[in-house]
């Protein structure tokens, strides 16, 4: 049993933090939180009265096997060294505080690696956060994740993500969740980093995208589509979609079909809004590749008014960065400072990676703190309603009842 004593204690759904509160943890559970836990067992004591005190970070939106490097030659690098990347990630995550994290597209082209990482931070192999997986990103031939592409000419071709056709999209499908993944994921739009595409196009076609989430209904697996066009957004919406990725070039007219139809909405801001600035900033020591920086030119007006329409808007934003596409070097924390930055309020910027992370993934032990619910706790010096780069300065990291950092 561990009591921990928290100076400013916010439990991850409320307005503000609470001042001082007493977290009892039984067996990797919350058992109490009050003014004065009553407590006459033997028990650990944390002091945190110096710190805020909060729910573990859910980050809904990362690839654990990716690193910017490995950009238009995934082929090049074995899934040894992808497993690697992943445990490296993983303990990244773990000490900023990331209790959580959804993988949205496993990168490791030939297999399941993810998958691995999953079960191996499960049965304590290796540190890290909780993997919520979304197997492989589902891709039309010619969409999104279709890589072939660039291929050597001599190569065979890396096709088990990519499908067209109803009965191909079901075979896919049902493989990715027989393979064990939590989430369908498919690439409904183009993107900004990709070669060969643009984010305006439409890489599925209604029937298409009825049939990725048909079937994934079937074997009650929610989906996510990453979408950044208004059209490719639009037929998702239409097809039944639980969370939007991305949607950066996303109207005022879609926000509020999701709001009614309480669809979630993943902005990954540093990966759109940081991005773009780096890649038109003429004095930026970052090297960004011409189509990349073409593309950022082409939609910039169209990324600013998307993020003002999402600041306005009051649909439910779960927290997400696209690290892998965004280098691990980076704390992913800086992506609350970004939506604040972009005019998302702190408290929807908080509870977007606590509270509602927790409903996007349907998980009521997650993102809150109260009894019955997992000790993922977090403690930061400072208040983060007050400074949101608070969050990236994370000093005691507690997951299920096990502290990881103090
Ligand atoms: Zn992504």
């Amino acid at each position: 049993m561990i009591l921990i004593k928290a100076g400013n204690f916010w439990d991850g759904r409320s307005d503000q933090p609470s001042g001082y509160r007493e977290i009892l943890v039984e067996n990797g559970i919350i058992s109490a939180v009050d003014c004065e836990v009553d407590c006459s067992k033997s028990i650990q004591i944390i002091d945190l009265t110096g710190y805020t005190v909060m729910p573990g970070f859910i980050d809904c939106h990362q690839h654990l096997t990716l690193r910017p490097s490995m950009f238009g030659q995934f082929w090049r690098y074995a899934p040894a060294y992808k497993t690697i990347c992943g445990v490296d990630a993983l303990r990244h995550n773990l000490m900023n505080g990331f209790t959580t994290v959804r993988d949205c597209g496993d990168m490791d082209l030939h297999g399941y690696t993810v998958r691995e990482l999953s079960q191996a931070v499960k049965t304590g192999m290796i540190t890290g956060p909780e993997i919520v997986v979304s197997g492989h990103m589902i891709s039309s031939r010619g969409g999104h994740m279709d890589v072939t592409s660039s291929l050597p000419a001599d190569s065979i071709p890396f096709e088990n993500c990519l499908a067209d056709g109803p009965d191909e999209i079901r075979r896919v499908v049902r493989e990715e969740i027989n393979r064990g993944c939590d989430w369908v994921k498919y690439a409904g739009s183009g993107g900004f980093t990709s070669p060969s595409d643009d984010p305006s196009q439409v890489t599925f076609t209604q029937e298409e995208m009825d049939t990725i989430i048909g079937t994934a209904k079937d074997f009650l697996r929610p989906v996510a589509v990453h979408a950044i066009g208004p059209d490719a957004i639009r037929r998702s919406l239409k097809a039944g979609v639980r969370s939007i990725e991305h949607g950066s070039l996303i109207t005022r007219e879609l926000l509020s079909t999701m709001e009614r139809d309480k669809v979630f909405l993943v902005p990954t801001q540093v990966a759109a809004i940081r991005s773009m600035k780096i890649a038109k900033d003429p004095n930026s020591s970052t090297q960004v590749p011409r189509h990349i920086i073409e593309k950022f030119s082409k939609y910039q007006d169209d990324l600013i008014e998307g993020t003002h329409a999402i600041a306005e808007s009051k649909v439910n934003i779960a927290f997400g960065t696209d690290m892998g596409i965004i280098s691990y070097a980076m704390n992913p924390a800086e992506e609350f400072y970004e939506m604040v930055k972009n005019g998302i309020q702190t408290l929807r910027a908080l509870k977007s990676a606590t509270s509602v992370a927790a409903e996007l993934l349907k998980r009521e032990d997650l993102g809150v703190l109260a009894p019955s619910r997992s000790a993922d706790i977090i403690a930061m010096a400072g208040n983060p309603f007050t400074d949101i780069r608070a969050t990236e300065n994370i000093t005691f990291v507690m997951k299920k009842g096990v502290i990881y950092k103090k």
